[in-house]
């Protein structure tokens, strides 16, 4: 282990949230270990501001949940807890034990693997050396003391971060069975924190990686919202690509079977994803899900409703409404989108269709012309047009710009001027 002291590091306590402080020293009067860790000290070696402060310690989440009021427990394959103030949240987690032959706690032992190495639960409790064993990557396995001002380095995290390199800790082919979203980690934080990855961390990647397949929908979800849309949606999709991640995340029947909808739907990815990056920057809290999946998922809804048209000979726009359930439900898309967000979704796409024909419906979609599901609506338009390069599609799109810049009670006599 290297200690790295007060003196020989750049941590100030003035940079640390009140209540993560509050709650270490705490645990260390009542005679607990307690450490701030992960991506919070990550962070501030770096020398940028942390999203969150996490913290571990040697209380077990019963004894936690005991000492602080304000705490849930939360979690099923590692039991953590929660305390809840009222500007934030911090985690606490205990000590993770190593599987074979951890000595504490053993009234908790508790932990499972699938066929494929999958971890299913792990609560086996342990000592910090363990606990640094059990984390993902090197530079996320710091720890820092109140008690003594130290970081503690089990792994070799402090040269990593210096040397910009993400390593996972042990053998990658078992950690990334264990945990197969430690792939998607791996290329969140080599794109973010600009650092390239470490041989063996890389190489077992494009090899395991439809082991993402079997993670649950909605945790994906979660993910894919930490990978595309923290401002850097567009870098970290090509390396997702490189890696061969990109199909276990979003990859449908229709787009293996059909190369020109393949390639279509790629294009308006990407173009999505620069203008969220961009939108990011510009506006750090706005989350974009509904944008991005619409627009990756409209010609996916353009090629189910037409296949839907032929076969059941109906109108266009019966066909179209038809579409978007199956699109929305498709099985095999293995991002599951929340109910929240794919009614959304319909909405654009219904948006869609208003919009080209705009003398019609403009009037009344205008009325809520503050509202960000109409405003998502017109940037998938805009994209639209971009990427297909088609007349018709600017026109429109020149005649909505100029209509979302002006009071409503102007558009009506104002279209002619522009037509
Ligand atoms: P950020 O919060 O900036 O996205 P982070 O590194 O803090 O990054 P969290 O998801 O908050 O990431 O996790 C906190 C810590 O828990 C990590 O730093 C790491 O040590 C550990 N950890 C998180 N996910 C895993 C995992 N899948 N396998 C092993 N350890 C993990
Ligand atoms: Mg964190």
């Amino acid at each position: 282990m290297m200690l790295i002291t007060r003196n020989n590091h750049n941590i100030s306590r003035k940079n640390i949230s009140k209540n993560a402080l509050k709650i270490l020293n705490r645990l260390s009067k009542l005679g607990y270990e307690a450490y701030l860790v992960g991506g919070c000290i990550r962070d501030l070696i770096i020398g940028c501001q942390p999203k969150d402060f996490d913290i571990t310690t040697n209380a077990t989440p019963q004894e936690l949940k005991k000492l602080f009021r304000n705490s849930r427990v939360i979690g099923r394959r590692f039991k953590i807890i929660h305390i809840i103030f009222y500007n934030e949240i911090i985690e606490v987690s205990t000590f993770r034990g190593n599987h074979r032959n951890s000595s504490i706690h053993t009234k908790y032992k508790n932990f499972k693997k699938n066929k494929n190495g999958l971890l299913l639960t792990d609560n086996i409790f342990g000592k910090i050396e363990e606990d640094a064993q059990r984390r993902d990557l090197t530079i996320n396995t710091l720890y820092y003391s109140m008690k003594d001002f130290c970081i503690r380095d089990y792994v070799g995290g402090i040269n990593d971060i210096k040397q910009k390199i993400v390593r996972l800790i042990g053998n990658p082919e078992l950690k990334y069975r264990e945990d197969p979203v430690r792939m998607l980690r791996v290329i969140r934080f080599s794109v973010q924190l600009n650092m390239r990855i470490e041989k063996e961390t890389a190489r077992k990647i494009p090899k395991l990686a439809n082991l993402l397949t079997h993670i649950p929908s909605a945790r994906l979800f979660d993910e894919s919202v930490k990978l595309l849309q923290t401002g850097h949606g567009y870098n970290t999709y090509k390396k997702l690509k490189q890696f061969s991640l990109i199909q276990s995340l979003i990859s449908s029947n229709s787009l293996s079977i059909n190369k020109k909808l393949q390639s279509i739907t790629e294009k308006i990815t990407i173009q999505t994803l620069k203008i969220i990056d961009f939108f990011y920057k510009k506006n750090r809290s706005v989350v974009y899900s509904s944008l991005l999946f619409s627009s990756i998922l409209w010609y996916t809804q353009l090629y189910t409703t037409l296949k839907i048209k032929h076969e059941k000979k109906i109108r266009y726009i019966d066909a179209f409404l038809l579409a978007i359930n199956i699109t929305l439900n498709n099985k095999v898309f293995f991002i599951n989108i929340p109910k929240k967000i794919s009614a959304k979704i319909k909405k654009i796409w219904i948006f869609q269709l208003h919009m080209n024909n705009h003398l019609l419906y403009s009037q009344h979609l205008f009325k809520n012309n503050k509202n960000r599901t109409l405003i998502q609506a017109f940037e998938l338009f805009k994209i639209r047009s971009h990427i297909e390069n088609y007349n018709k599609l600017n026109y429109i799109t020149i005649f909505w710009k100029y209509v979302s810049n002006k009071k409503s009670n102007l558009f009506t006599h104002s279209h002619n001027k522009i037509f």
